[in-house]
């Protein structure tokens, strides 16, 4: 059984802490991804699972055995790697067998091996080729049929799209996904890249300075997130987020109000909160029909329309924020980060104009309120919402 399991994992390097108390259990079979911005602890985090790196704290378990202490060799995984380095004086048959061959594997059980790789990865037509006939997506390809062949308990991969170019990244992404379904092999896989974590994982995990913010399906992370860091990092365009004041069963931010449910909310003190809302949670109020808990009219004025094909994002500035001058914006961090604009996505068919005043309503069933320590405490202010459930980083209901 490949259940891999970290059990309190630190690791100091003199005084940065790269890993900060990680506590994870990986299901046999589960696709999960370890996400986050760059430094975050992600590549420590598998290096450690891997044997490469030994943890300053904490255990980790793989297939019912603690393995914290045993060399890479001993621990039944195979790594796919970013860089991924073929022999070019080899055949492609060569370079998936080279492991194999390495740990005398009897030659028919190599060609089993290799041709079952071959047929999964759908290069049973290049196996006599050399590396430098195949394209970049093919070399990926042999680097991860090496790993197949090994038929590990668990498959460890760092960043191993990086190198390609976009399309070829997307594709691959499909790919590794039929790969999972076929072995059903435990995957841990590490990307900064949080539209590849999102779309291939069963779970991910989401690091932050080394600390472990939310570990849980994709789809929960997007519209539960635990907190502003989840909440902003998972989706893009990002989420925009506002300065509030909780008072009564309204939430003030500077250019407007929100009524708030108070069966919806986490009931705490009036005081300061950050207000979320995401970008396709905003609507013209002419095309506000479907939202049945809609806030009042917020007006803004239109800033800048970046169209990209199936939607158009629209910078809206908010109150006098129109009057300063010319474009303000600078991007989608940018602008989430102020609380007198907006980023909003509309159907691409709707017509607008840089400097046209518009009014727009926010969907109050989708609505996010974090505390000022960035926890999450609604998800959804509108009557019906339901109140977040105290969910630990690990994945499990707490308190
Ligand atoms: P990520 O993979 O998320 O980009 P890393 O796991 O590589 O992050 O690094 C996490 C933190 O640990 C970073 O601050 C990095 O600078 C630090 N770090 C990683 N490896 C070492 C090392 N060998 N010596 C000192 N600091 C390190």
């Amino acid at each position: 059984m490949g259940d891999v399991t970290l059990d309190g994992i630190t690791k100091r390097y003199d005084d940065v802490v790269a890993v900060d108390d990680v506590n994870i259990h990986i299901e046999d079979g589960e696709f999960v991804t370890l996400v986050g911005p760059s430094g975050c602890g992600k590549s420590t985090t598998l290096e450690i699972v891997a044997g490469l790196t030994n943890p300053s704290g904490g255990t980790v378990t793989i297939a019912d055995r603690d393995v914290t202490r045993l060399p890479p060799k001993d621990r039944d995984i195979s790594m796919v790697f970013q860089n991924i380095a073929l022999f070019p004086h080899m055949n492609v048959r060569k370079n998936i067998s080279f492991g194999l061959r390495l740990r005398d594997f009897d030659s028919e059980e190599t060609e089993r091996r290799v041709q079952r790789a071959a047929e999964i990865l759908q290069l049973e037509g290049m196996l006599d080729r050399m590396p430098d006939e195949l394209s970049g997506g093919q070399q990926q390809r042999v680097g991860i049929g090496r790993a197949i062949v090994r038929e590990p308990e668990v498959f460890l991969m760092d960043e191993p799209l990086a190198n390609l170019d976009a399309k070829l990244r997307v594709h691959m992404r499909t790919e590794l996904q039929r790969l999972h379904d076929e072995l059903e092999t435990t995957i841990l896989y590490v990307t900064h890249d949080q539209a590849e974590a999102m779309t291939m994982s069963d779970r991910i995990a989401v690091l932050n300075h080394g600390e472990l913010q939310q570990f849980a399906p994709p789809l929960v992370c997007y519209n539960e997130p635990a907190n502003e860091f989840v909440a902003g990092f998972i989706g893009s365009p990002s989420m925009n987020f506002l300065e509030g004041e909780m008072g009564g069963e309204r939430v003030e931010t500077p250019h407007f109000s929100v009524g708030v449910d108070p069966a919806a909310v986490d009931v705490g003190a009036d005081g300061p909160v950050t207000v979320g809302i995401r970008p396709e949670d905003i609507y013209l109020r002419q095309t506000a029909a479907t939202v049945e808990q809609p806030t009042d009219a917020v007006e803004a004025t239109v800033d800048v329309l970046e169209p990209m094909g199936d939607e158009i994002f629209v910078y809206l500035l908010l109150g006098d924020a129109a009057d300063d001058g010319g474009p303000t914006v600078e991007g989608a961090d940018e602008a989430s980060a102020r609380s007198d604009q907006l980023l909003m996505s509309v159907e691409p068919d709707v017509r607008l104009e840089s400097g046209e005043r518009v009014e727009v309503v926010l969907d109050r069933d989708r609505v996010h309120l974090f505390d000022t320590g960035g926890d999450a405490r609604a998800h959804g202010v509108a009557e019906g919402s339901e109140a977040p459930t105290e969910v630990n980083a690990d994945g499990g209901e707490g308190r």
